[in-house]
């Protein structure tokens, strides 16, 4: 087979995700690795293409996103539409590629580390700079040791050298060649505690990803959740006054919705200030064999509805999204095999793209936006959006033209009442997030200010600092990476806990 016809076969599967470990497939049936300009001409994704044309797809901002697998355990859920497979995490697949990296690797968090930053490196790409992305059934439920260990040997295959504790690899990471400077974990809103975000804290996390699906009491309880929706708030304003970044996962036409329903809770999702979460994973339901979905969509007692109305309903949560909020994903990347009803469509972003263009309206989501690398030369101006949520206010702070969004700062006001889980951030203004998405030449800011290369996230931080200061706050804390904490020791934070913090 030629490249070309490897591709063209694979296209509708092709993610910015999932690209590596396709070149790595396509590469044992030609016997060599394909380079970009050998791919890009064939892909349909318009996204992927400019990511493969400019430079390398994970690499983009400069940091490579890893997926890391933990080992098949016990899930407390028993949600309806989840599949299990042998030997897997509950809810994996092992035909998806990090899944089939994982297990070929026995779930090693040091192997699969190690095995990643190599392959990427022998493409190319620069590895010093990586986010990990730890996945796997429900991360609460896993034994405490055990993710104590895994997160040190994923920590020692980073720093490329083996630590005595988890602690002495994540100083070493703090200086070390190769940083993380961001750190995942995925569970059930019911399950985050007040001590499993101590020890989320204590292991490096910087954002949770959260299992919510429905945004209505009869939905959660027909696909047996095991959750209500007071739990999702609580479990958003903890994690926020924690200083994490949240990121929901959705689950669009599920058994007792339907397209108004589902249109109604992706509004109140974003608009209710329990919630709004800072990222946002669609995944529409998928009727998987051996589920109990499977059994009532068989018996004829769900039906799901199709894809013209699937695509009505997903078009108009793009049309929804504030400004503050980023649509990872809008469908799982998963091969259609497994999936005996519901949408297979992979491609879906680019068909919404152009319906919504068709009606004049945009998805103003932060993806949708950003600005991809390199040096601008256009004027941008200071944007502050500013919404009330559970236990104090949220500032999205961002450097914005016309058309796209150059950085970005989250920054929490937490109200002086709340309970704080760490002493560190008593009394603090908290940033949750900075986040620069490209350069620009000469900054014309509303505040009149001039600069040349000045580097916007800074710009954000001394902004941030100003805001906390008029609203009465005696200290900034920042909910840093361990391989960010230099970043701001230079803007004259220290550390105190495992927040950078500075008195103001
Ligand atoms: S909690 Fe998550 S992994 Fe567990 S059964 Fe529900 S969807 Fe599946
Ligand atoms: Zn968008």
């Amino acid at each position: 087979m030629t490249i070309e016809e490897l591709v063209r076969k694979d296209n509708e599967k092709l993610t910015l995700e999932n690209i590596e470990d396709y070149r790595r497939m396509w590469s044992k049936k030609l016997s060599k690795m394909p380079k970009n300009s050998e791919i890009w001409p064939y892909l349909t994704d318009p996204e992927l293409i400019e990511a493969m044309k400019t430079r390398g797809v994970r690499t983009e901002s400069g940091v490579a996103p890893f997926a890391v697998m933990m080992k098949p355990y016990f899930c407390p859920g028993e949600c309806i539409y989840c599949p299990s497979e042998k030997g897997m995490p509950k809810s994996y697949l092992s035909d998806e590629p990090a899944a089939q990296r994982a297990k070929l690797l026995d779930f090693d968090p040091f192997k699969q580390v190690e095995g990643r930053i190599r392959q990427m490196e022998e493409t190319g790409h620069i590895t010093s700079k990586i986010d990990l992305i730890v996945i796997g059934g429900t991360f609460g439920s896993y034994p405490e040791k055990y993710k104590r260990e895994f997160f040190k040997r994923m920590f020692d295959a980073v720093n490329g050298v083996i630590s005595n504790s988890l602690s002495e690899a994540q100083k070493y990471n703090e200086t070390a060649e190769k940083r993380i400077v961001g750190i995942s974990v995925e569970t059930r809103p019911d399950w985050v505690t007040e001590a499993e975000v101590k020890l989320w804290r204590e292991l490096g996390v910087t954002k949770v990803q959260l299992g919510v699906q429905a945004f209505d009491e009869k939905i959660l309880k027909k696909i047996k959740r095991g959750h209500n929706l007071v739990e999702v708030a609580e479990a958003t304003r903890w994690c926020r006054n924690a200083g994490l970044k949240i990121c929901y996962h959705l689950m669009p036409n599920l058994p007792g919705s339907n397209p108004r329903k589902d249109i109604k809770m992706a509004k109140m999702m974003f608009e209710d200030s329990q919630f709004g979460p800072d990222y946002l994973k669609v995944y529409p339901a998928m009727t998987i064999e051996g589920t109990e979905m499977y059994e009532m969509w068989k018996r004829g007692e769900y039906k799901p509805y199709g894809e013209e109305q699937l695509i009505k309903v997903l078009k108009e949560i793009k049309a929804q999204t504030p400004v503050w909020c980023r649509i990872d994903r809008l469908i799982r990347d998963i091969s259609k095999k497994w999936i005996s009803a519901g949408t297979a469509r992979t491609n879906l972003r680019q068909v919404l793209q152009k319906e919504l263009e068709k009606v004049g309206r945009k998805c103003l989501c932060i993806r949708c936006r950003e600005v991809r690398g390199g040096i601008y030369d256009t004027k941008i101006d200071l944007l502050i959006n500013e919404r009330e949520s559970l236990g104090g206010n949220e500032l999205f702070m961002s450097y914005e033209n016309k058309d796209n969004i150059f950085a970005m700062l989250r920054l929490r006001l937490p109200l002086e009442t709340e309970k704080l889980l760490f002493d560190e951030l008593r009394g603090a203004a908290i940033v949750r997030e900075v986040h620069t998405y490209g350069q620009v030449v000469e900054i014309d800011t509303t505040d009149g200010i001039k600069t040349q290369h000045r580097g916007l996230g800074k710009r954000l931080m001394i902004k941030a600092e100003e805001v906390a200061r008029e609203r009465g706050y005696k200290k900034m804390a920042v909910i840093s990476a361990i391989g960010t904490r230099e970043y701001y020791r230079k803007l004259g934070y220290f550390l105190e806990g495992s927040y950078m913090v500075k008195k103001l």
